[in-house]
């Protein structure tokens, strides 16, 4: 029995020049052809008359060459006519050899492989594969489909089927790829083994065809299920290994959270409570927790993560949150400060705009633990920040973070003896059972009630030259009291025109609209200025906040109830969403404006459809998941993370929720085959491994 990697080379028939044409198609051993699967099939399994062939379809067909000629100009072209008993046809060469020339010839017969095309002397055949048939040799027929695979120059079909061919005759002779998933599995599914799917799926039966196109077979199914089941445990066994090291227990209970509940203006809903109870209880392990938190935009994520951080003043440990933009980790600072002050904890501020001054203050007071609640941006991992005593790591808005990221994070918060607790907060709600595979590596716990009284937010969708109704609203709006966001999405590469045309529309609407006062944030304005402007519409001194992305995330006025959003048509859903999140945060009914450049693609259209359908960010995330795919909807296109070789979430996804059943029977039972399975299917990829 062999569990190991073969080396491609290894298999007979592959040089080193086939090697590295391999090579390109990630095909390195002879478990990587084998999973390398046909891309489609052709049927030369019985042989077409030729009066029956149908123009745009591939046939074969047998017969004997009547009449060859070579066309005036050139060579190399040459054209035949082949008959047989029911008709003839021609037989269309651009660039023949001269070995080929040599061998068509009147009187020869040819079994051809090709397309059926209609030229301009009824149907032909332009460069078929052929065969000569002489009265000794007949020519057996194929038995099976023939596979078509995904190839590179260099390589051909021909050479891909052999060489398929001979990796299938070692799989048997060698014993690689032994079945590893238990027989229970295999058998509650009617599974074939991992070895009859991959000859099935090679060399399939003529009457497969069908359901071989739409990847509807059992053997494939049951090749998807072990890829998704290899990824499971892969991400599981990180977990163990991480969870197995030690961290601090910081025990529950304590007066701080009594009286920071006590001074809140609001009760926590009930989805909050059990998810700080959850967070509670792990904090208390002696192993490090690995949690995260989703909950849709307004949920009131931020509550929980003070509470998770008095937890750990408490047991007189220091607690960070880093968040992902300067303005949010501004905001959070400016809300933990009125939280945290009157109890007499200590806080410091940390990105990268803070002045050399403030900052030596703030990283002595870090490191000698005067503060103990430390908040900021990346800033706070990226620089020679030491932590006195760390004990709880929680980041916020992290929607897109990857596998990698994570365990760069973990090593990063890594104190000499233990390890400080994780959080990580998001927002963009992706499908349940794809963040349970996505995250497997982590605890997930879910916040799926928005406090009381929430109205939801209508959603319009409008074409620009509608702007003055826009305006007309605006109007309205302030008079009532009401404030506005104004956001000018990205839509000039250069950063500098980009915050320009923030400064155009904040003037004009200036112009427009005289007795509002419009208030500006982009990405140059200064941290300071950023501060000023954000508390004055905090404060409710401007009523129209034109601002560019920045404010995409965490952002929280509770005030604001319009949200207009230019050129809503060159965002992404799940950026549609977080921006509107902005508004709708308190109980005032609010309004979302989606503004477009007319004409609209059709998926444009769907998108914004989508956004003016619903409000819940699971759903827009399952029909992003849809439109987009999981590699864009999760950010992990471009870090080939969660690239599956034969999987696709979105299609396959009926079999996670087994597949997890699976993950947890093998992790039990059998160390042993999950640890060969992750590597027959994950070796290569270093961001897994523990
Ligand atoms: P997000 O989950 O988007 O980070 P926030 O934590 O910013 O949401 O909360 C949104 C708003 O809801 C904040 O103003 C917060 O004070 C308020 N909030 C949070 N929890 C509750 C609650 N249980 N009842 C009422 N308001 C709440
Ligand atoms: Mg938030």
């Amino acid at each position: 029995m062999n569990d190991h990697v073969v080396p491609i080379h290894h298999l007979q028939g592959v040089g080193k020049q086939i090697a590295k044409h391999l090579a390109r198609l990630h095909i390195y051993s002879i478990q990587d052809l084998l999973f390398h699967l046909p891309i489609r099939y052709q049927d030369r399994t019985n042989i077409q008359m030729i009066h029956s062939l149908i123009r745009d379809q591939e046939a074969v067909i047998e017969g004997e060459i009547q009449v060859v000629s070579q066309p005036r100009r050139g060579k190399t072209k040459l054209l035949c006519e082949l008959q047989d008993k029911t008709g003839t046809i021609h037989l269309r060469f651009f660039h023949v050899l001269s070995f080929q020339a040599k061998i068509l010839r009147r009187g020869v017969r040819l079994r051809c492989y090709g397309d059926v095309r209609l030229g301009s002397a009824g149907l032909e055949m332009i460069h078929p594969e052929f065969q000569v048939i002489t009265l000794d040799k007949p020519l057996a027929l194929l038995q099976h489909l023939t596979p078509i695979y995904s190839a590179t120059d260099g390589l051909s079909q021909y050479t891909l089927r052999k060489l398929a061919a001979s990796a299938l005759a070692w799989m048997e002779r060698e014993h690689i790829l032994e079945e590893r998933v238990p027989s229970s599995i295999i058998h509650s599914h009617s599974f074939p083994t991992l070895k009859q799917a991959l000859q099935f799926i090679h060399r399939p039966p003529r009457e497969a065809l069908a359901d071989l196109m739409a990847n509807k077979t059992l053997a494939h199914k049951r090749l998807v299920f072990e890829e998704l089941l290899s990824h499971r445990l892969s991400l599981l066994r990180i977990k163990r290994v991480f969870k197995a090291q030690p961290s601090v227990s910081l025990a529950e209970g304590g007066t701080l959270i009594q009286h920071y509940l006590h001074h809140l203006p609001f009760t926590l809903t009930a989805a909050q409570q059990r998810v700080h109870h959850e967070i509670k209880y792990d904090l208390s392990q002696t192993h490090p927790m690995l949690r995260l938190i989703q909950g849709d935009v307004g949920s009131g994520k931020t509550v929980i993560a003070a509470l998770a951080m008095l937890q750990a003043v408490e047991n007189g440990y220091q607690a960070v949150l880093m968040a992902p933009t300067e303005l949010l980790a501004e905001q959070h600072y400016q809300v933990f400060k009125r939280w945290f002050e009157p109890l007499k904890i200590q806080l410091a501020f940390l990105s990268s705009h803070v002045k050399s001054v403030v900052r030596k203050t703030m990283l002595t007071s870090i490191a000698n633990c005067t503060a103990q609640i430390i908040l900021g941006t990346h800033a706070l991992f990226q620089e020679h920040v030491q932590f006195a005593k760390l004990a709880l790591i929680i980041i916020d808005e992290q929607h897109r973070f990857g596998v990698h990221q994570r365990a760069l994070l973990r090593e990063k918060g890594m104190h000499a003896s233990y390890h400080p607790h994780q959080l990580i907060m998001t927002a963009t709600p992706i499908p349940r059972t794809l963040a349970m595979s996505f995250y497997a590596d982590l605890d997930c716990s879910l916040i799926d009630e928005l406090p009381p009284g929430r109205l939801p937010i209508v959603t319009s969708v409008l074409a620009n030259h509608r702007r003055d109704e826009v305006i007309t609203r605006i109007r309205e709006a302030c008079c009532a009291g009401r404030q506005v966001y104004w956001v000018c999405p990205l839509i000039e590469e250069s950063d500098v025109l980009h915050c320009q045309a923030a400064v155009k529309t904040a003037e004009q609407l200036q112009k427009e609209l005289p007795t509002c006062q419009v208030g500006l944030i982009h990405g140059r304005t200064s941290s300071q200025d950023k501060e000023s402007v954000m508390q004055a519409f905090q404060q409710g001194q401007i009523n129209i906040l034109v601002a560019t992305t920045v404010i995409e995330v965490g952002v929280d006025v509770a005030n604001a109830s319009v949200m207009i959003i230019e050129n809503a048509e060159r965002l992404g859903l799940a950026q549609l969403h977080q921006l509107r999140g902005r508004v709708g945060r308190g109980t005032i009914a609010s309004h979302c404006v989606l503004l477009y450049q007319h004409p609209l693609s059709d998926l444009a259209k769907e998108r914004l459809a989508i956004m003016r359908n619903t409000n819940d960010g699971f759903q827009i995330a399952q029909k992003d998941l849809e439109l987009r795919g999981p590699g864009e909807v999760l950010g992990t296109k471009q870090t080939g993370e969660l690239s599956f070789k034969i999987a696709d979430l979105v299609r396959d996804y009926e079999l996670i929720a087994p597949v997890q059943q699976a993950a947890d029977i093998l992790l039990r039972d059998d160390a042993y085959d999950a640890d060969v399975l992750i590597e027959r299917w994950l070796g290569n990829k270093q961001a897994y491994r523990v």
